[in-house]
Order: structure tokens, then C-alpha cells, then sequence
């Protein structure tokens, strides 16, 4: 069975096809500048690359090159569209309806469109990209996979907020959390690497890209997550401010003149590493200017190591205890000192990395030492891959 995976933003689609076979990925994709000037396709088969750069004006004309893309004769990995058995689609938001992925219908569509509200910037995006994948190949299954599902088993002490009761019944307020699909697919990866069961398992799962959230993951299932109600909350992240004393927000309107859509921007695209360090939001470029005596690169990465440490610290308590801890995701994955630093104080949790064996950058490797009583890896995450396997298993059982 071959699935086509993809994952659609406002104005770019990522997308892999993958033989279930055998979990290779056959091709993969980019397609970006969609809408405006400058659209282009980069499609990946091995190490040869082939790029058609043409406008396109909307997604359906992009998904449409997409799988030209797919049976082109020379280029492409199939010789026709039916060879795609099923199209498994990242969705951002599930709202409370779903707790994990599902055959997609008109329902699932009207539901999708419900939680639009809950993430204006990401669903709808998501929803053109279904809604022109079903035009195109209409007698092809989809799924919809969503990062938010893993985390509905949050208890409700976990994701009620502190606020009126009715906030949460009338308007859907509560932690929902994020990365659902990149936490479940590493602490899984993290059970076979350790040959448990991950029933009995208590996992830290730390996805620290430009984007980061950590998840307590009890048995397989996640009980705590530091994104919240959207994906602003929790840790420190690239532009990001994660959390603040909510009252800094009116206090910046009333002060600054600020209007709440201004301070919101802030927030989202200007804070983080980048407002701290001024630097970047890269953290590469943060930790050579780190490197280079720029204190408040320093200070920047310091903010981010705290608050992700202290977080673990948190979990240790969410969970009572904890077997394991994982990094992933582009810094997680890569970042030597990072991890380094994170772990630099949880030695009385019983957290202990082997310098040498944490010399190492994205390979799904154990780098605690042997005496560690918490294991730590790094695991390269793939959403892509949970996302096909998801749409294997529920088109397989559909039928
Ligand atoms: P997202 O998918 O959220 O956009 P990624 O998971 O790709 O983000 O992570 C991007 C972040 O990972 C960037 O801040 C980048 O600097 C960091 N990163 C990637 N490689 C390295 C590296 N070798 N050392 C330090 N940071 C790295």
C-alpha cells in the first residue's frame, strides 16, 4: 500500500509518499509561494531533485503538480494515481471531538470547520488542502490526522484552566496542547529502543524545534502538555514568548498604546530567543553569537535551557517519577549543548548524559550513561510516518 502524506500551510504544502511495505519513503515534496509570485515545486526521489516552477494560484493547482509530480515518466516514482491507496492529511486542530485520527467524510469536514475558531491561522489551510485532494482523486480514502488528538487524555486537572467554569463549557477554553503526532510517535520509538512495554513507561517527550512542547506521557498516554490553548504557551520557543503573567497583556495596552493585535504579534513572532537575544530565532545563530561573548545570546539561551529543565521537573511530579526522557525535533535532535545544559540539574532526578555519546546529531540514539537511572535518547522525529501509519490502519479496517 502506498499512502501520500500531506501537510498544507497557508501559502506552502509539504508532502511524502511512502511504501507501507516497507515504511521507505518513496518521494517527498515542497511546494511553496502557492498564491503568490514565485510558486515553486521541489520534489525529492533519493538524492535527485526536480523542481517545476510555475504559477500556481491555489492549492488545487498545486496538489494537481503534486502528483503530476508523482507519475511523471522520468521524474516520478509511479506510473499512475490509482497506485495512491489512501491520503493521510495533517489537521492542526481536532478541538475535543477527536482523540485520534480519522476516515474523513462530511461530518469530519463540517466538524473541521467548528474548530476554525480555535485555530484560525492553521485549520483553514488544512481544510482547502483535504477539500482539493478529495476534488482530484475522489475514490481515494483520506484521513485526517491531528496534532492535538494525543493529548485528549489529558485529566481534567491538566486542562481546565484556573478561570470561570463556564469559559471552558461556552467557549471550548482548555488546554488542548499541540505536536500530538510528533510526542506519540517518539515516546512509542522510545519503548521499542528500550524493549518495554510502553504501558509501563513514564516518558518526558521534549519536541524542541522552532516550535517547542514538552509532554508527560503516562503508559502510552499523554497526561500533560506545556502548549496550551494554543500553541503561544509553555516553554520559551524561537519567536514565541511561551508563558507570561497573563496581566503583562493589558498592562502593555494600557501603557504602550498598543491595540491587542499588536501585542498578540508580539507575542507570537517577536518574543522568544528572538526578542530575548535580538540576535535570531535560529538558535544555531543564537549559539554562535553565544560563542562570540553576546550576553544576551547567553541570556537567551539560558531562558530557553530553564524553562525547559524546570518543565521536565514539572513532569517528574505529573507523572511520579520517570523512566525516560526524549529529545527531538530540529534543535532537540541536534543541539549537543542544549541537552547538555537542559540535563545540567536533574542529576538528583537520577538524569545523567554521557558527554561522548551525546556528541550526536540526528540519529535515534541512547545518551544517558549506563548508570543513569533515567535513560535519555535522542529520537529524529517523523510525523510523516505516524501520520501514514495512522491512514493505513484506519483505511485497512474500514474495509
Ligand atoms: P519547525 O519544524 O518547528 O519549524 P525544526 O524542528 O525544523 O522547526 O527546528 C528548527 C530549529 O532547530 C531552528 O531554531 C534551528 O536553529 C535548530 N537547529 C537545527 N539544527 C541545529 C543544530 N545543528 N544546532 C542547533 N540548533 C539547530
Amino acid at each position: 500500500m502506498k499512502v501520500l502524506v500531506i501537510n498544507c500551510g497557508s501559502s506552502s504544502l509539504k508532502y511524502q509518499l511512502i511504501n507501507m511495505e516497507n515504511e521507505n519513503v518513496l518521494a517527498k515534496g515542497l511546494v511553496e509561494r502557492i498564491g503568490i509570485e514565485g510558486s515553486i515545486l521541489t520534489q525529492k526521489v533519493n538524492d535527485e531533485k526536480y523542481v517545476i516552477e510555475q504559477p500556481m494560484k491555489d492549492h488545487k493547482v498545486a496538489i494537481k503538480l503534486v502528483l503530476d509530480a508523482l507519475i511523471d515518466k522520468e521524474h516520478g516514482v509511479i506510473s499512475d494515481m490509482s497506485e495512491i491507496s489512501a491520503v493521510g492529511h495533517r489537521v492542526v486542530h481536532g478541538g475535543e471531538k477527536y482523540a485520534g485520527s480519522v476516515l474523513i467524510d462530511e461530518n469530519v469536514m463540517e466538524a473541521l470547520q467548528e474548530c476554525v475558531k480555535l485555530a484560525p491561522l492553521h485549520n483553514p489551510p488544512n481544510i482547502i488542502g483535504i477539500n482539493a485532494c478529495r476534488e482530484l482523486m475522489p475514490s481515494t480514502p483520506m484521513v485526517g490526522v491531528f496534532d492535538t488528538a494525543f493529548h485528549q487524555t489529558l485529566p481534567e486537572e491538566a486542562f481546565i484552566y484556573a478561570l470561570p467554569y463556564e469559559l471552558y463549557t461556552q467557549y471550548g477554553i482548555r488546554k488542548y496542547g499541540f505536536h500530538g503526532t510528533s510526542h506519540r510517535f517518539v515516546s512509542m520509538t522510545a519503548a521499542q529502543m528500550m524493549g518495554k512495554n510502553i504501558e509501563d513507561l513514564k516518558i518526558i517527550t521534549c519536541h524542541l524545534g522552532n516550535g517547542a512542547s514538552l509532554s508527560a506521557v503516562k503508559g502510552g498516554k499523554s497526561v500533560d502538555t506545556t502548549m496550551g490553548f494554543t500553541p503561544l504557551a509553555g516553554v520559551a520557543m524561537g519567536t514565541r514568548c511561551g508563558d507570561i503573567d497573563p496581566a503583562i497583556v493589558p498592562f502593555l495596552v494600557k501603557e504602550t498604546g498598543m491595540s491587542i493585535e499588536e501585542v498578540d504579534n508580539l507575542m507570537n513572532k517577536k518574543s522568544g530567543v528572538l526578542g530575548v537575544s535580538g540576535v535570531s530565532s535560529d538558535f544555531r545563530d543564537i549559539e554562535n553569537a553565544a560563542k562570540d561573548g553576546n550576553k544576551r545570546a547567553e541570556l537567551a539561551l539560558d531562558v530557553f535551557h530553564y524553562r525547559v529543565r524546570t518543565s521536565i521537573g514539572a513532569y517528574a511530579a505529573a507523572l511520579n517519577g520517570v523512566d525516560c526522557i526524549v529529545f527531538t525535533a530540529g534543535l532537540g535532535e541536534n543541539s549537543i549543548t542544549s541537552r547538555a545544559e537542559i540535563c545540567d540539574g536533574l542529576q538528583y532526578l537520577g538524569v545523567n548524559i554521557d558527554a561522548d555519546k551525546n556528541n550526536v546529531r540526528g540519529k535515534a540514539t541512547e545518551i544517558s550513561t549506563a548508570d543513569s537511572k533515567v535513560k535519555v535518547f535522542v529520537i529524529p522525529t517523523d510525523e510523516e510516518l505516524m501520520i501514514a501509519r495512522d491512514t493505513k490502519e484506519i483505511v485497512e479496517s474500514a474495509k
